[in-house]
C-alpha cells in the first residue's frame, strides 16, 4: 500500500518509520527542498496548490493523510475527488480555525475559555471589554509553537495589537489560570472503533513544547475521553486526532485540537505497546488497531535548536534519540528523546539528565 501525506517534515518522516515494517510506501508532497521525510520515500516538491502534482500525487497512492492542518481547504477538496483522504476536509476545515473548533466545543458542551472573533481593532476593543484581562489574542489559523499569539494584560498592550498580529481574522480568548497542561491522543478506525492513550502532562516554553510524561490512571483521563470521545464523533474522524487541555479547579478546559499525529504524543514510539505513528496508519488503511497501552513509565523531552550529541544521548539509561535531520536552527524542533523506565523514580532521573544536556 502506498501512502501519500501531505508535509514532509518530521511527522512525515515518524509516519514513514512506523508504516515501512508494515510494508507500505510513502510519498510527500512539500515544496520545501530539503523536507526531512524525503529520506524516507518519494518527494514532490511542489507548491500544495499545483493541481498537476496533486493529481501526480492521488495516482500514485492508494489513500492521502497529512501531518499539518495549515494544509489549504482546496488541496484536500480536490486531492478527495480522486483517491480517499483522512482525515476529511470537514475535520480539517474545523481544526486548523481556531474559531470553527472552539465554536464547535461550545455546540458539544466541552468547557472552553470565553472567546469572541475578532476581524479589527475596535472588534478586538470591544471583546476586551466583556472577556477583561488578561486575555490572549491568537490568529485564527497558521498560529503554532506560540506563533500569531499575544497575551494581553494591560490596557497598552491591546493598542495597535490586531496590526501587530497581521490585520488577519483572529480570536480572543480569556486567560486561563491554569495549573497544569494536558493532551489526549486518540485514535478513530474508519468503523468508529476508538482508543485513547493515557493523558501526557505537558510542559511548555515560550509557547513550545519541551517536556511530555505520560500519567498512570489520570484522575481526569475519563472527563477527557469523553470530550474527545464527542469530537471524534461528530467529525465521524478518521486517523489519530489530540486535544490540548488545560487543568483548572481540578477540572478541564479545551485549548485546541490537531487532527494528526502530535508531538505530545511521540512518547508512544517507545512507551506504548503500538505508536500513535502506527495507530494513524492503522486507522486510515482499515486495519485493526493496534493496543494504546503504556509500556513501563515514558516522556519525551523535545530538541529545540539542536540535537546533543548522540553518544550522550545513549548512554542514558532508556533513553531513545529520535533526530529529524533537519538542519539546526533556533526555535527549530530538530529531534526529540524518548524514555522509558521501569518506574517514575527512574524515568525523573533519565529526563533530568537529558535536560541537563540541553542546558537545563
Ligand atoms: P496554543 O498555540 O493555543 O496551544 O497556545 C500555546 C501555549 O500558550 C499553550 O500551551 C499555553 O501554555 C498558552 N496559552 C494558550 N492559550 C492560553 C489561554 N487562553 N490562557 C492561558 N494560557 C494560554
Amino acid at each position: 500500500m502506498k501512502i501519500g501525506v501531505i508535509g514532509g517534515g518530521q511527522l512525515g518522516r515518524m509516519l514513514a518509520l512506523a508504516g515501512t515494517p508494515l510494508g507500505m510506501d510513502f510519498a510527500f508532497l512539500d515544496p520545501a527542498p530539503d523536507a526531512c521525510a524525503a529520506a524516507l520515500g518519494d518527494h514532490l516538491q511542489a507548491d500544495y496548490s499545483d493541481e498537476q502534482q496533486l493529481r501526480q500525487l492521488a495516482d500514485a497512492v492508494d489513500l492521502v493523510t497529512f501531518e499539518f492542518e495549515s494544509v489549504p481547504a482546496e488541496t484536500v477538496a480536490f486531492l478527495s475527488s480522486f483517491v480517499p483522504v483522512y482525515p476529511s476536509a470537514q475535520a480539517l476545515r474545523i481544526a486548523r480555525d481556531r474559531w470553527f473548533e472552539k465554536s464547535l466545543f461550545r455546540e458539544l458542551g466541552i468547557p472552553t475559555p470565553e472567546f469572541a472573533d475578532i476581524q479589527s481593532q475596535a472588534d478586538l476593543e470591544t471583546a476586551v471589554a466583556s472577556i477583561g484581562l488578561p486575555a490572549v489574542l491568537k490568529t485564527r489559523t497558521l498560529g503554532y509553537d506560540g506563533k500569531g499569539q499575544k497575551v494581553l494584560r494591560s490596557a497598552e498592550d491591546v493598542a495597535g495589537t490586531f496590526a501587530e498580529l497581521g490585520s488577519v481574522p483572529c480570536l480572543l480568548e480569556g486567560f486561563v489560570p491554569f495549573t497544569g497542561e494536558v493532551s489526549l491522543v486518540a485514535v478513530r478506525a474508519r468503523d468508529g472503533q476508538t482508543r485513547f492513550y493515557p493523558l501526557a502532562h505537558n510542559t511548555h516554553e515560550a509557547g513550545i513544547l519541551k517536556l511530555s510524561v505520560a500519567s498512570s490512571d489520570h484522575p481526569l483521563q475519563a472527563l477527557a475521553e469523553d470530550y474527545l470521545g464527542r469530537v471524534l464523533d461528530k467529525l465521524d474522524y478518521v486517523g489519530v486526532l489530540a486535544f490540548e487541555f488545560f487543568e483548572v479547579d481540578g477540572g478541564l478546559k479545551a485549548n485546541e485540537i490537531a487532527p494528526r499525529v502530535h508531538n505530545s504524543g511521540h512518547w508512544t514510539i517507545e512507551g506504548a505497546e503500538c505508536s500513535q505513528f502506527e495507530n494513524h496508519l492503522r486507522a486510515i488503511a482499515g486495519l485493526p488497531l493496534g493496543s494504546t497501552a503504556k509500556v513501563g513509565e515514558s516522556a519525551m523531552v523535545n530538541f529545540i535548536g539542536e540535537v546533543p550529541a548522540l553518544e550522550q544521548v545513549v548512554a542514558i539509561d532508556g533513553c531513545h534519540l529520535h533526530h529529524y535531520g533537519k538542519a539546526f536552527k533556533p526555535g527549530r524542533k530538530v529531534g526529540h528523546a524518548t524514555l522509558r523506565s521501569a518506574d517514575l523514580a527512574s524515568l525523573r532521573q533519565g529526563i533530568d539528565q537529558v535536560q541537563q544536556l540541553i542546558g537545563h
